[in-house]
């Protein structure tokens, strides 16, 4: 029986397509940063490790 207190091993991260072709981690709408963070904001889930190419203009 599997011990609950055990962690499980980490799986690789898997990203299966991405449409923020400005991010420096986009190749061909794949992301290749390896491991990204999610997080969660009043306009729901977002790539926390999302790297614009060039800074967008201020307003
Ligand atoms: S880091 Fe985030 S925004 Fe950038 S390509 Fe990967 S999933 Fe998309």
């Amino acid at each position: 029986m599997a011990n609950p207190q055990e962690k499980r091993a980490q799986a690789p991260s898997s990203v299966a397509s991405c449409s923020a072709t400005d991010c420096k981690h986009n190749e061909d709408q794949e992301c290749h940063a390896g491991e990204i963070r999610i997080e969660m904001g009043s306009q729901g889930a977002t790539c926390a490790t999302y790297s614009p190419t060039k800074p967008k203009a201020r307003p």
